[in-house]
Order: C-alpha cells, then sequence, then structure tokens
C-alpha cells in the first residue's frame, strides 16, 4: 500500500505519542522516520516502530530524555545520549555542535549512548542546511553483532555507518555520502523478507557461513552475516567506526566485555567544519559545480542510468514519494498496527488517522 506523508505523520505521532513521549519528541521522532521513508531508507523509516516498542518496553529506550552535555571545552563537545530516542539526542548534539562550529570553523563532538539515531544523513543535512560540511562515524553496539568481518565466517560488529556531508555549487545540489559500512544495511533484509524476495549475490552468509540470498538468516538462529563493502576496505572502514565512534565517544565498542542487553545503542564522532575558515566560498561553490559536472559527464555504462552524485537517489525518491505517497509492505503495516495496540493505540485510530 502507498500512505500519504502527512497521514503517515500522524500514525506515527500519535504512537509515538502512546509510548511515553511528549508532542515535541513524538514530532522531532516522527519527523526522522518519515523523511528517512522519504529518502527511500525505508529500513530506518517508519517500519522501526515495532523494534522501538519493545525497546520501551524493555525499558532500554527512554522516551522524554535530552542529551546530557558532559564536555564543553572550546571546539569539543561531548554528550550522553542516557539511551533516549537517537533521532532526538543526536538532532540536539548536532545543533549544540553546528552553533559551536559558526563560532569556532571546527567543532568535534561526541555522543555516546545513544537509542538507535536512524538515518545518518539526517544530520548531514542538517549541517548543509547551515552552510557547513560535517564527517560522521558511528558504531552500534547493545545489539547483536550483524557483519563479519573480511576473510571471516561469522557476525562481529554491526553495520556501522558513515556519513559525509558538504553544501552544493551554485548549480549543483549538496552532497550526501550516508551509508552502512556493510554491503547493506540490516534494515534492507528486513524490507526484503516482508516483501519476500531474496537479496542480490554476494552480501549475505548463512548460519553456517557460507554465501546465502535468504533475507530470513538475519532473522532466525543460527543467525547469518551480512558482508562488508568493499571486502578488506569496507571492513578497516568499519573497523575505525568502532574505534572512533566507539572509543573516542566513551560509548564502549561491540567488544564482548560488555553486556548486550538486546536494544541498538549508537555512538558517534562528529567533526563539523565551516569552509569558510577555509576558502573563498563563491570560489568553493564553483570548483564544486565543475567538479560534480565533470564527474557526471562520463558517458553512461547504462543509457537509461546516468552518472549520479551522493544525495542524489534520496532526492529522487522524495520527489516520487511525495507526490505519489510512501511504499509500506502489507507485513510492515501490520507490524505498525501491533505496536501501536502494545502502547495501547487502537489499529482502528490508526486505521482512521490512515484513511486521513
Ligand atoms: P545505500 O547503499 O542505499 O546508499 C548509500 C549512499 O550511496 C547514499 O549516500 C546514496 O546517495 C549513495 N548512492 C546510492 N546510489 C548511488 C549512485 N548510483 N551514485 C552515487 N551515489 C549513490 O545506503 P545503506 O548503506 O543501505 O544505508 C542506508 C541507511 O542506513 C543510511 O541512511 C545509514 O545512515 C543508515 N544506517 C544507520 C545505522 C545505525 O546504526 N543508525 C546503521 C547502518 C546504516
Amino acid at each position: 500500500m502507498n500512505i500519504a506523508e502527512p497521514q503517515l505523520r500522524k500514525v506515527v505521532r500519535a504512537i509515538l505519542g502512546a509510548g511515553g513521549s511528549d508532542e515535541h519528541e513524538a514530532e522531532l521522532v516522527t519527523d526522522h522516520l518519515v523523511r528517512a521513508n522519504l529518502a527511500g531508507h525505508d529500513s530506518h523509516g517508519v517500519g522501526m516502530i515495532p523494534t522501538y516498542v519493545k525497546h520501551l518496553e524493555a525499558g532500554l529506550l527512554k522516551p522524554n530524555t535530552a542529551a546530557e552535555k558532559v564536555k564543553d571545552e572550546g571546539t569539543i563537545l561531548a554528550f550522553d545520549g542516557h539511551r533516549g530516542y537517537g533521532q532526538r539526542v543526536a538532532l540536539e548534539a548536532m545543533d549544540a555542535a553546528i552553533k559551536r562550529c559558526k563560532e569556532t570553523g571546527l567543532v568535534l563532538m561526541s555522543l555516546r549512548n545513544a537509542h538507535h539515531i536512524g538515518r545518518i544523513g539526517t544530520y548531514g543535512e542538517r549541517a548543509i542546511d547551515a552552510g557547513l560540511v560535517s564527517l560522521h562515524f558511528v558504531n552500534v553496539t547493545d545489539h547483536r553483532p550483524l557483519v563479519a568481518p573480511f576473510g571471516g565466517t561469522d557476525a562481529r560488529f554491526g553495520t556501522n555507518p558513515i556519513c559525509i556531508a558538504m553544501p552544493g555549487g551554485d548549480e549543483t545540489e549538496p552532497l550526501l555520502l550516508d551509508m552502512a559500512t556493510s554491503k547493506i544495511a540490516l534494515g534492507k533484509t528486513r524490507v526484503a523478507m516482508n516483501q519476500g524476495v531474496e537479496v542480490d549475490d554476494g552480501r549475505l552468509l548463512d548460519g553456517q557461513g557460507e554465501p546465502t540470498n535468504d533475507p530470513n538468516v538475519m532473522f532466525s538462529e543460527p543467525y547469518g552475516a551480512l558482508l562488508p563493502l568493499g571486502d578488506h576496505k569496507g571492513y578497516g572502514l568499519a573497523m575505525f567506526c568502532e574505534l572512533l565512534g566507539g572509543v573516542l565517544s566513551g560509548g564502549g565498542t561491540i567488544q564482548p566485555g560488555h553486556e548486550r542487553l538486546g536494544s541498538i545503542v549508537n555512538n558517534m564522532l562528529t567533526f563539523v567544519i565551516d569552509p569558510a575558515k577555509l576558502v573563498d566560498i563563491p570560489w568553493m561553490r564553483a570548483e564544486i559545480d565543475a567538479t560534480v559536472r565533470y564527474f557526471k559527464a562520463s558517458p553512461p555504462a547504462h543509457a537509461d542510468n546516468p552518472v549520479l552524485s551522493p544525495g542524489d537517489p534520496e532526492r529522487r525518491a522524495k520527489e516520487v514519494r511525495q507526490r505519489e505517497g510512501i511504499p509500506l509492505a502489507d507485513r510492515a503495516w501490520e507490524g505498525i498496527l501491533a505496536a501501536g495496540e502494545e502502547v495501547g493505540f487502537s489499529r482502528e485510530e490508526a486505521e482512521a488517522l490512515r484513511k486521513g
């Protein structure tokens, strides 16, 4: 089914409110989740609600929790998310880093102990909107490992995302690289499972460490593993997400000495840079235009697939989905309705909001 954005927002806001979030928090989290769907990243959109409700009920996600600033030393800011909604605490930490960067030109910001912070591109977009550049390194703890190290046969770490964001030029759109360091994000296997389709070759190992296309191996024992992107190179990036995001934030890594309670905790190390402190902005914008134009002029390998920039697929998805609605698999919608019921929001009320 396709659900129009405004209707979907109403349903999600209501379920989050029933789950204990005040209006402000329910609005922030709803905005993040629905924008992830609009960007085409259903893996990090409203389909996460059943997981969040499970974590709420287990006391592993704490509604109405703000980011606490635990260090403030000039260009260095550190925050603790105290297991609050990641979409909220990471945004608060990011906004503080952006504000400081306007004064100092460079900020190193860390965030530890946030419940799932969702689509990292959201924070990169915040930097872009402020005319800034940002880099984000994120690890995942409190969850079973999902990705096998290069050369290994079982899962040892999370899908550890990296994001790099930069404003566009005068003619070109902003650039936003936002990706898991696994070949595909776990949520993409959930979406494939919900749709009953296989995943492409070379992305998954089964519980015996053998290649498979079956997304179900990620959701039932013996668990399989995702493979890192780019073999040893992606594995190296994932390791540095652990070390930069996990160690330097103080949140810790996925090593088994830390208890895993079964929720999703993210730690993030973020650099925010004001390009105006380094270069002349009109020159930078012209240089970005010329570079992007040059890359995109490469003759396409397939006539109907021209060269794109990072960020283009999400912009395209948003245009289509704002017009046509957000596609949701029946199984995903059913999961949302059931999660709503868990927190006391009836499916009749949800259906009524969906129909507008
Ligand atoms: P993906 O593989 O769909 O896309 C990754 C990036 O590649 C995007 O920046 C996109 O613009 C770019 N891209 C895609 N096609 C392109 C093309 N043809 N040319 C140029 N650039 C192109 O994303 P993913 O790795 O599945 O990650 C999905 C989302 O999951 C991301 O938003 C990420 O932040 C999120 N994530 C979050 C966590 C977490 O713990 N919070 C963990 C993993 C992933």
